[in-house]
C-alpha cells in the first residue's frame, strides 16, 4: 500500500528527519492561508499523488508570490498529472502539499528496500540524487551505493557511517545522514515497509541535511497489525474494482486485454492466464474467490469483473479442493438471473462436488459453455472472443 508525500514526510518528521515545513491543501484558497502561515518568501506546490516524476511532468514548483503559490495550486488541482511513472492518462490531483522551498546545494538518494535474494533490508544509497536516479542506475551502477541489513543486529552504525562517507559527506554532516539512515529504518521495521525512499535527501544553504521528497509502501499482508498506516490509505488512488474486490474478500487485479477470469486460487489463476495467453488472448484480470466461495462471493465476483467494459468474454476455472461445485454453479446460475450478462461465459469445473455441480448449470438453460481441462476452456474462450469482437 501506497501513502501520499505530504503523509511519509509526517511520518518520517516523527522519527527526528528533517523535512521542510508545509500542510496540505484541498483548494487555492487552503493554499494560500498555508503559504502565509509558513511565511518566507518562497514555496512549493506539490501535487499529491500516488507516484513519482512529478517535477519532471510540471507537479512540482516553485512560487514566489502568495498569486503563485495560488495560480499553481489552481493549475494543478482538478488536472491529470501525466509523469513517466503514471502512463498517459495521467492521474487527477486532488490536492497539493505546499512547503517551504530550500535552497539546494546538492541532491542525494537515500532508500531501502527488501532484497528479496539475500531476504533483508537493503540500504540503497548515490551521490546523484535528484530526478534522474533511475538513468544514474542504469547507465552507472557503481554510482549506486548497497548495503545489507543483518536483522539480528540491525542497522548497525559503522554501516551508516561507511555509506554516508561513500555518498561523500564529511565533517558533521557524516553523523547528520547516519541519524537520517537510522530513522529511515526504523520507520521502515516499525511499520512493515516494503521500500522507503528519500530523494532528494538535499544539502541545503545552512548546511544541514532535509529530506524533500519522501516515499513510503507498506505490506499489504501486515496491515492487519498496522492500523495507523491503514488510516492513511487513499482509496482515490487505487482501482475502484480492486478497492470493491477486497472489500468482498476477493483478490482482484485490473489488467487490459478483454477475457475476464474467475479462479478460485492464486497458482491457478497464474495458470489461467497463461492458458489464455497461450491460445493468444489477453486476460483482463485476475480474481482469486478464494477457498469457500458462496454463491454471493460467485455473484460479486461477476459483478466487478463485468465492470471493466473491456471484458469481452469471461473464463470460469475452479478447481474445487475446499470450495464445491455445486455452491460455484449455483453462483453462476444466480449472477445470470441477477445481472444482464451479455458476454460468452466458459466454465470449467473439477473438484469436489463437480457430479453435482455441471448438472445445476445444465438445467438453469442459461447458455454457458462447459470445458473439459484448462486447455479447452482456454482454447473456447478466445474462440468465444472471436465471435463476441
Ligand atoms: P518527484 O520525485 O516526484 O519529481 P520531488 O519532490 O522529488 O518530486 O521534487 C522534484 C525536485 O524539486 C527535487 O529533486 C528538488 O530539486 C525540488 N524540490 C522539491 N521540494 C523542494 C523544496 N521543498 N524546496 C526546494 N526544492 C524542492
Ligand atoms: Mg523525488
Amino acid at each position: 500500500m501506497n501513502i501520499h508525500e505530504y503523509q511519509t514526510k509526517e511520518l518520517l518528521r516523527g522519527y527526528g528527519v528533517a523535512v521542510p515545513e508545509g500542510r496540505v491543501a484541498h483548494n487555492v484558497d487552503n493554499a494560500a492561508t498555508i503559504a502565509e502561515e509558513l511565511g518566507g518568501e518562497r514555496w512549493v506546490v506539490k501535487a499529491q499523488i500516488h507516484a513519482g516524476g512529478r517535477g519532471k511532468g510540471g507537479g512540482v514548483k516553485v512560487a514566489s508570490s502568495i498569486d503563485e503559490v495560488k495560480q499553481f495550486t489552481d493549475e494543478m488541482i482538478g488536472s491529470h498529472l501525466v509523469t513517466p511513472q503514471t502512463g498517459a492518462e495521467g492521474r487527477l490531483v486532488q490536492r497539493v502539499l505546499i512547503e517551504q522551498a530550500c535552497a539546494i546545494n546538492k541532491e542525494f538518494y537515500l532508500g531501502m528496500v527488501i532484497d528479496r535474494a539475500t531476504q533483508r533490508i537493503t540500504v540503497i544509497a548515490s551521490a546523484s540524487g535528484g530526478m534522474n536516479i533511475e538513468e544514474v542506475a542504469k547507465t552507472d551502477p557503481d554510482r549506486v551505493i548497497r548495503e545489507a541489513v543483518d536483522p539480528a543486529i540491525g542497522l548497525a552504525g559503522f554501516q551508516c557511517r561507511k555509506i554516508a562517507a561513500r555518498m561523500g559527506f564529511a565533517g558533521k554532516q557524516i553523523g547528520e545522514a547516519a541519524k537520517i539512515m537510522q530513522a529511515l529504518y526504523r520507520a521502515f521495521r516499525d511499520k512493515d515497509a516494503l521500500l522507503a525512499e528519500i530523494n532528494p535527501l538535499a544539502d541545503i544553504d545552512d548546511g544541514h541535511l532535509m529530506a524533500l521528497d519522501a516515499k513510503m509502501n507498506f505490506d499489504g499482508n501486515a496491515l492487519y497489525r498496522r492500523k495507523d498506516i491503514t488510516e492513511l490509505r487513499d482509496f482515490d488512488e487505487e482501482d475502484s474494482k480492486e478497492v470493491e474486490a477486497s472489500g468482498h474478500g476477493l483478490n482482484y487485479i485490473a489488467l487490459d486485454g478483454n477475457v475476464g477470469c474467475i479462479v478460485n486460487g492464486a497458482g491457478l489463476a497464474m495458470a489461467t492466464m497463461d492458458a489464455i495467453s497461450f491460445h493468444n488472448g489477453k486476460p483482463a484480470n485476475f480474481l482469486d474467490v478464494g477457498g469457500g466461495a458462496s454463491p454471493e462471493k460467485v455473484g460479486n465476483a461477476f459483478r466487478i469483473v463485468l465492470q471493466d467494459p473491456n471484458v469481452k468474454t469471461i473464463l470460469v476455472n475452479i478447481f474445487a479442493g475446499i470450495n464445491r461445485c455445486d455452491w460455484i454453479a449455483e453462483g453462476l446460475v444466480q449472477a445470470m438471473r441477477d445481472q444482464d450478462i451479455k458476454v460468452p461465459i466458459v466454465v470449467r469445473l473439477a473438484g469436489t462436488n463437480v457430479e453435482k455441480g455441471a448438472p445445476i448449470l445444465e438445467a438453469s438453460g442459461f447458455p454457458f459453455i462447459m470445458a473439459d481441462n484448462l486447455d479447452d476452456a482456454a482454447t473456447k474462450v478466445v474462440a468465444a472472443l472471436e465471435g463476441a469482437t
